[in-house]
């Protein structure tokens, strides 16, 4: 790594260090990353996170957005070895919300201030092309002050330029890994890096505000593949960038694998601030997870995002990414705090009745309007009050990426 000195080491005074070096080149080489990686220790993590809170400041101030995530089917034609809701998952219940459903819940957020609504799925067939346009359209005829996201895997380059015609703002797409090798060892040979990262190529050029991440701490992940990604995200810059620990989900191939780490997980947070000031970065669910106070310390090490579940809460449950998922099943397991029981008290009040649809097994249920709308508000309010903690504010704001856009082609 030539003359940078990691950290503050007295005896090399005058000279820059690692950190100081990432934040005036906004990338450094993959020996340097393996170094800052291989080097991670409590004096580096605070020195990162400290410049990153900075930046952050610089950027987005105090604010932090909120975005309302409807999961609204579990159905997925793949089979990635990490993922609770993959195909060959026969213990999963699966379930699709119909389209009234989901405008349902982007009218319950808006009115709990809601400005970005994540459709997020797995890989169904069922909402097709034709579909997805039009639940887009309906959403953004609704709340036209809204941002729309898309999150529902690979698809050709045409679809997906209609549906940012249909009115689709962003694309979440993690690349999971940027290396190859990697790659193949977390999926089926039906899914390849090339077309992952074929689609994430063509969602930019296309104009969407981009959202890439991997899994921190996933199967035979090791330093030099975290290098890669960061290459990567220092190539692709995309306007958001998801990262979290990995979490086994039992009935999985890497059920019995060990969960990713917190403290590595809020390093690179830090790092991907310094690379990409102005980047939308989340403190994700699966940070939330795995440590009760995730969130704000997602926050303090750089983020900027949060991403309140606005899901059934009838059906949330079976949206089981991975083992113990935040939100997924109320406030009482794992020592979760204030801000998953608001989450789950957020999708809790649900007052439509549910439509089944081809396929799914949903099942009717009402609950009160207006004692719903009074949890939603309390929980929304305990959300605000947790940032107000750490000296932030959640907004209502769509929240877009303020890096200035390049011309869509
Ligand atoms: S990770 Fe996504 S594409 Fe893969 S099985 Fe799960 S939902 Fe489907």
């Amino acid at each position: 790594m030539g003359r940078v000195k990691i950290g503050m080491d007295i005896s090399m005074k005058g000279q820059e260090t690692i950190v100081e070096k990432l934040e005036r080149e906004r990338v450094l080489s993959r020996s340097d990353y393996i170094t800052l990686l291989q080097n991670r220790d409590e004096a580096l993590a605070k020195e990162l996170s400290g410049r990153a809170v900075n930046l952050r400041e610089q950027y987005y101030g105090k604010d932090v957005y909120i975005r309302g995530l409807i999961e609204f089917t579990n159905y997925c034609k793949n089979d990635c070895f990490y993922c609770g809701i993959r195909a060959s998952n026969s213990k999963v219940r699966r379930y699709r919300l119909s389209s009234e459903e989901i405008l349902a819940c982007c009218k319950r957020g808006y009115a709990l201030g809601f400005r970005t609504f994540v459709l997020q799925g797995g890989e169904d067939p069922y909402f097709g092309e034709d579909e997805i346009s039009r639940l887009v359209e309906a959403i953004k005829r609704e709340h036209p002050d809204c941002a729309v996201t898309l999150s529902v895997g690979e698809h050709p380059r045409a679809v997906y330029r209609r549906w940012f015609e249909a009115g689709a703002d962003r694309y979440l797409l993690r690349h999971e890994t940027a290396d190859d090798a990697h790659y193949r060892m977390l999926h089926p040979v039906s899914c390849s890096p090339e077309n992952r990262k074929r689609c994430l190529w063509d969602l930019k050029e296309i104009g969407y505000q981009v959202g890439c991440g991997f899994m921190v701490g996933s199967p035979r992940q090791t330093e030099e593949y975290l290098a890669e990604d960061l290459l990567f995200l220092h190539k692709l810059q995309p306007e958001m960038v998801g990262i979290g620990p990995f979490i086994p989900q039992y009935d999985t191939p890497f059920g019995g694998e060990p969960a990713g780490s917190i403290g590595l997980t809020l390093f690179l947070l830090g790092i991907i601030r310094i690379m990409l000031p102005d980047v939308l970065l989340p403190a994700t669910t699966a940070l939330n997870t795995l440590d009760s106070r995730g969130m704000e310390k997602g926050m303090l090490a750089g983020a900027n995002v949060c991403m309140p579940n606005l899901t059934p809460d009838r059906v949330r449950g079976q949206y089981a990414l991975y083992e113990g998922k935040d939100g997924v099943k109320g406030g009482d397991a794992g020592g979760r705090g204030a801000v998953w029981e608001s989450e789950a008290r957020i999708a809790g009040g649900d007052a439509e009745e549910c439509t089944p649809v081809p396929g799914g097994e949903v099942r009717a249920e009402s609950v009160r309007k207006e004692s719903a709308a009074t949890g939603q508000r309390e929980a929304l309010g305990a959300l605000r009050r947790r940032m107000e903690a750490i000296g932030y504010r959640v907004v209502t704001d769509r929240g877009d990426c303020k890096r200035k856009k390049t011309d869509p082609i």
